[in-house]
C-alpha cells in the first residue's frame, strides 16, 4: 500500500519535472518578477515625511521612508522574561527588521519590520559555506527619566559598512539603518528593561544569501536586526576575570580582517575559549607576534594602567593597526580619560614582557577589557607561560576602570545629558 503510493507520487514528480524543464525559460523569468512582488507587497503602510532623493539610489542604500511595519497579532506577543534570569542572547523580542538586497532587482529593497520569524535560506547560500557574514552589537538603555537612549550608533554603522565592504557585501547609509532600528525599538519598547542596570541588546546582521557555490561576491544579501533584553552589567560583587595568555593562538594578523566584526573571526576562538575555561580562566588574552603583544581580551579591547619609571601614570591600549577591533567603548573611554587630563594616554603596542616587568616592579596598577556587552571588565590575573601574573586592579583606590564605567553608565542611563546618548521617540 505504502510503496505503491510512493511509486505513484514519484511518477507524478518525474512528469512534473519534465514539464518544468520544457518551460524553464519562462519559469525563471516569471520567478524573478514574483520575488519583486512579494518583497514590495504592502504590509501595514505607515506614512512618513517624504524626503528628496533620487528614486534610483537603491544601489547605494535602502531608505527609512520606505519602511513598512507589520505588527504581531496580540496572541503572538510573548511574555517578558524575569530580569533575574536574563541570560545573554536567549530570549528575543516580538519583532525584527529585515532588508533584502538583490543586485538584479536594482539593489536594496524596502525595509520591513515584521513579527520575529525564522529565516529560510537556499542550502547553497554563501553565508552557510564561506561565512559571508558580519554583525554589530549595540544597546539601548531605559534611563532614570524613563526615556530610551541609544549610544553612539553612528560608530556602529561606520564599522558595519567597513565590515560589509571587506566581505564584498553591499554598504548602505548608516543614518537610514539607525532610523529603522529606532522604529524597531519603538515597536518593541516594552522589551527595554525597566531597570537601571539592564538593557536591550541589538544585533544588526548582514549575510550573503546567493544560492550559488562560487567563492565570489554575493549578488543577494539580507540585512536583519534582532534584539534581546540583557541583564546587569555589574553583579555587585567582585566581577574581575582571570585570563589565559597562550602565544600558540592568534586571532588576527596584519593584512587580515581582525579589525572587522565578521562572523568568521569568532568561530575559531571557541576552542581556545574552552581551553581557557578548562584551565580555570574566564577569558582568552589574545597575543600576537614573536614579542607576544597583547591585542584583545575575549571579544573586548584591552587597557593597561600603570606608573612609569618617572612616577607618571599612563593608560595604554593597543593601536588600531589592523589587529584590533575598533571598539565604540574603547574610543569612548579614550575620549573620557582624555578630558579628565589626569594621566597620559598612549595607543601603542604593549608586550607580555612589559606586563611581566611592570608587574614585578609593582607599578602595574590596573588592566581591564572594554566592550558593549559588559562595558568594562576588570582583570584580576593572567596565566602566561606557567606563571600567574596577579594584576591588582581590584586593590586600587578609586580605580580608573570603575570611574570610566560609572561615567559611561551615567551617560547611557541619562543620569547626565550627553550628546553620545540619543533619546529615541
Ligand atoms: C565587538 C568587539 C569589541 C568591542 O567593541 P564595542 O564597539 O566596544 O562593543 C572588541 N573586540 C572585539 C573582538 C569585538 O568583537
Amino acid at each position: 500500500m505504502f510503496s505503491s503510493t510512493k511509486q505513484c507520487s514519484c511518477k507524478l514528480l518525474f512528469q512534473f519535472q519534465h514539464k518544468l524543464r520544457q518551460s524553464s525559460k519562462n519559469a525563471s523569468r516569471s520567478c524573478s518578477l514574483k520575488v519583486k512582488q512579494i518583497l514590495s507587497e504592502p504590509l501595514e503602510e505607515k506614512k512618513y515625511e517624504p524626503e528628496q532623493y533620487d528614486e534610483t539610489d537603491s544601489e547605494i542604500t535602502f531608505r527609512f521612508k520606505d519602511l513598512t511595519t507589520k505588527l504581531c497579532n496580540p496572541d503572538q506577543l510573548r511574555a517578558k522574561p524575569d530580569e533575574a534570569d536574563l541570560k545573554f542572547g536567549h530570549i528575543f523580542t516580538d519583532h525584527m527588521l529585515k532588508v533584502f538586497y538583490h543586485r538584479k532587482l536594482g539593489g536594496w529593497q524596502k525595509p520591513v519590520i515584521i513579527p520575529f520569524e525564522n529565516i529560510s535560506l537556499h542550502p547553497a547560500s554563501k553565508v552557510l559555506h564561506y561565512a559571508i557574514e558580519l554583525f554589530e552589537g549595540m544597546k539601548v538603555y531605559r534611563g532614570v527619566d524613563g526615556k530610551i537612549r541609544i549610544f553612539r550608533p553612528e560608530l556602529n554603522m561606520a564599522r558595519m559598512n567597513a565590515s560589509a565592504i571587506s566581505s564584498g557585501l553591499p554598504s548602505f547609509y548608516g543614518d537610514e539603518l539607525i532610523k529603522c532600528i529606532k522604529r524597531l525599538v519603538e515597536v518593541d519598547q516594552e522589551w527595554v528593561p525597566h531597570s537601571p542596570t539592564s538593557s536591550l541588546y541589538m544585533r544588526p546582521t548582514l549575510i550573503g544569501i546567493d544560492g550559488t557555490l562560487g567563492v565570489q561576491q554575493s549578488e543577494s544579501a539580507l540585512l536583519f536586526t534582532i534584539m534581546c533584553p540583557v541583564g546587569s552589567y555589574f553583579s555587585g560583587s567582585d566581577d574581575s576575570v582571570s585570563l589565559l595568555a597562550d602565544p600558540a593562538y592568534t586571532r588576527a594578523w596584519p593584512g587580515g580582517c581582525g579589525d572587522k566584526k565578521l562572523g568568521s573571526n569568532y568561530g575559531p576562538t571557541i576552542r581556545v575559549q574552552k581551553r581557557a575555561l578548562e584551565k580555570g580562566r574566564q577569558q582568552v588574552l589574545w597575543l600576537y607576534g614573536p614579542d607576544h603583544q597583547i591585542t584583545e581580551v575575549g571579544t573586548m579591547n584591552i587597557f593597561v594602567f600603570y606608573e612609569d619609571e618617572f612616577g607618571e601614570r599612563v593608560l595604554a591600549t593597543p593601536p588600531l593597526n589592523g589587529l584590533i577591533l575598533p571598539g565604540v567603548t574603547r574610543q569612548s573611554i579614550l575620549q573620557l580619560c582624555d578630558q579628565w587630563k589626569e594621566f597620559r594616554i598612549e595607543q601603542r603596542a604593549v608586550t607580555m614582557s612589559e606586563i611581566v616587568q611592570r608587574s614585578r616592579s609593582g607599578k602595574l596598577l590596573e588592566m581591564f577589557g572594554a566592550g558593549t556587552a559588559c562595558i568594562i571588565s576588570p582583570i584580576r590575573s593572567i596565566e602566561y607561560q606557567d606563571e600567574l601574573i596577579e594584576v591588582p586592579t581590584m586593590q586600587q583606590q578609586n580605580p580608573v576602570y570603575h570611574r570610566a564605567r560609572a561615567e559611561l553608565v551615567a551617560i547611557q542611563y541619562g543620569h547626565i545629558q550627553h550628546p553620545w546618548a540619543q533619546v529615541i521617540e
